[in-house]
């Protein structure tokens, strides 16, 4: 996987990052979502491999299950074994796929842990 490519946050078609002298631009081709920082503090430049694991919290695993078939597009089969299993939906993904993720899994109603402690917000419209 090419670390450069993590998805847009707003359409999660892959955006591209390119560097301009000390800034990073990170660019959709899709919807046109763009931001450009020179700021280290800022989650385009984390390059932490990160993963995340869904859990049922409050909800009743069989319906914990169907949400997150739903919400990755995936078979209820894998959502079992992703929620029974406590696998990680998503390994290796980058700062702003994770807070895609997040908002995903949350607005699903899911309890979400990301690994390792993800130190940005979570929702970028905070
Ligand atoms: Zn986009």
């Amino acid at each position: 996987m090419n670390p450069s490519a993590s998805p847009c946050p707003e359409c999660g078609l892959p955006q591209v990052i390119t560097e301009q002298g000390l800034s990073l631009i990170a660019r959709c081709g899709g919807c046109g979502w763009m931001v450009a920082t020179t700021n280290p503090n800022h989650p385009i430049m984390d390059r932490t491999p990160y993963a995340l694991r869904a859990r049922p919290g409050a909800l009743a695993s069989a319906s914990a299950i169907a949400r997150l078939a739903v919400a990755l597009g995936i078979g209820v089969k894998r959502a079992r074994e992703l929620i029974a299993q406590d696998l990680p939906v998503a390994e290796n993904v980058l700062a702003l796929e994770v807070i895609r993720l997040h908002g995903v899994l949350a607005g699903a109603g899911l309890q979400v842990e990301i690994t390792p402690a993800f130190r940005w917000p979570l929702d970028p419209r905070d």
